[in-house]
């Protein structure tokens, strides 16, 4: 976190004033990196899958979030400290205090805990006020005056991309299976946000709900990724390593759909520059899966610093969700496919964008003999290439000037540094991980060739400037 303040990947927001925690701002390279793993997840989704991407307002209105059940149980347990007024949530506070789960606990066996064990505020051993149910959305008004209308922040993409059910399945052409992609913001008026970027107030999803025939749960391309070996622990917490089919076949995964699209996602992250060998699938317990849902599974990033992150989800949310907005809203959510009538069921993949983003930056983190560097994937770098004019002298630095808009032209993402040794400027651009450096010389007023050098193995290799942008392209493979 420290060299992502100090490198520009990332930093706390309104920092004059004093922050706020739960709220971050993406630097000049942290947008880039962002900005480079939603391109990645497109890639997955709107090309291999051919989902259609929305893009919905984060501001909708109370009949929204009552269908969808956010406005009476998307809450935690609250409680603060009646001598200091320190807020706690309640069930992480009594876990602590009694080392058990207290997951899933109502509000009345949680103060019965509480008073049992006499749990006290830590911070100044002062009495606990009763215990009640906070909402997470941030509630505003839309309009002024009276006709002004109860509003909220919308705490997951999701519900947003179900509204406009009719006109999607009208573009589908009226076919299942299809998916649709949305990646944006949402939020979560979180208690005590003290993880720094892991628990946001405001932060980025990219979602993903496939509407299928519910008897046509098995259909996908699952051979692609069956043989993929995975870590996974389940329900019951049992952890072993199988591959994607055998956990299928032995039902610990229940529904392929799920196992293919945990597949996926493991060679999603892998591409983004997350170690594979620290990650997981962990199985949803009981009291913690919605209770419409038949099977639910999260992807876990095993944090060297802050311990295990869940970084997608995937779920059967069924027909929940369109049949709760066929209720209130009273239009029709059936559609008629392979002779039948239905509400489709909805597969949702919900990818988090700031936890990858931070797993992708401790995973590229190396130091190799004293050289730091980010090793991040040709993809994700938030340059691709670094110029150097080995001298500012004759007509090196020109020549320079000249390859460096060679590659503007060609939209690659490149740096132009001239200042300092070039022991200096190779150091810099490793710290911030660009893949390549091309280093403009005497030898190139020659014979029209630079020296490309690649940031993890240090190898230099003269190339042709005319040839360059298919070396650079090339290697980006
Ligand atoms: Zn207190």
């Amino acid at each position: 976190m420290d060299i992502s303040k100090r490198r520009g990947f990332m930093y706390p927001s309104f920092e004059i004033y004093g922050g706020v925690s739960g709220f971050y701002d993406y630097g000049p390279l942290g947008s880039r990196i962002k900005k480079n793993i939603e391109d990645l997840i497109r890639k997955y989704y709107l090309v291999d899958e051919q989902c259609f991407e929305v893009e919905c307002p984060i501001l909708s209105p109370e009949a929204v979030w009552v269908a969808s059940g956010h406005v009476k149980s998307f809450t935690d347990l609250m409680t603060k400290c009646l001598k200091c007024g320190e807020p706690y949530r309640a069930d992480h506070l009594a876990e602590k205090c009694i080392e058990r789960s207290c997951e899933g606990l109502t509000v009345c066996e949680l103060d019965d805990i509480v008073k049992e064990y006499d749990i006290r505020c830590p911070k100044c051993n002062g009495k606990l006020d009763k215990i009640y149910n906070y909402n997470l959305m941030f509630q505003t008004f839309v309009g002024p005056g009276k006709n002004k209308e109860i509003a909220y922040l919308r705490p997951e993409t999701a519900q947003t991309t179900y509204l406009a059910f009719r006109r999607l399945w009208e573009f589908s052409r009226k076919k299942l299976p299809f998916g649709v992609l949305q990646i944006g913001k949402s939020f979560r008026n979180e208690i005590s946000p003290r993880q720094g970027m892991l628990r946001l107030r405001e932060f980025n999803q990219a979602e993903i709900q496939f509407f299928i025939d519910p008897d046509e749960k098995d259909n996908m391309d699952f051979g692609k990724v069956s043989e993929i070996n995975a870590r996974l622990i389940t329900k019951e917490g049992e952890e072993c390593t199988m591959s994607l089919s055998e956990a299928v076949e032995s039902g610990v995964i229940h529904l392929q759909i799920i196992a293919y699209f945990l597949g996926k996602s493991l060679k999603l992250f892998e591409d983004m520059g997350i170690n594979p060998d620290a990650l997981r699938l962990r199985q949803h317990k009981d009291e913690e899966r919605a209770f419409y849902s038949t099977d639910t599974w999260d992807i876990e990033y095993i944090s060297e610093v802050f311990g295990n992150i869940e970084i997608v989800g995937i779920s059967d949310r069924t027909d929940y969700d369109l049949k709760a907005h066929m209720g209130l809203s009273k239009q029709d959510m059936n559609v008629n496919f392979n002779g039948r009538k239905f509400v489709p069921h909805v597969i949702e993949i919900a990818y988090g964008i700031d936890r990858p983003f931070y797993c992708v930056i401790e995973s590229s983190y190396c130091e190799v003999d004293n050289r730091i560097f980010f090793a991040f994937p040709k993809d994700i770098a938030p340059y691709k290439v670094c110029v150097f004019p080995l001298v500012r002298k004759d007509n090196v630095l020109e020549k320079a000037q000249e390859v460096f808009d060679l590659l503007k032209k060609e939209a690659i993402y490149s740096f132009y540094d001239y200042s300092g040794s070039i022991g200096k400027r190779y150091a810099r651009a490793d710290e911030i991980g660009v893949p390549m450096c091309v280093t403009i010389d005497y030898q190139t007023l020659e014979d029209g060739t630079v020296t490309v050098r690649d940031r993890d193995t240090k190898e230099q290799e003269r190339v042709e400037i005319n040839k360059l942008h298919a070396f650079i392209t090339k290697s980006a493979e």
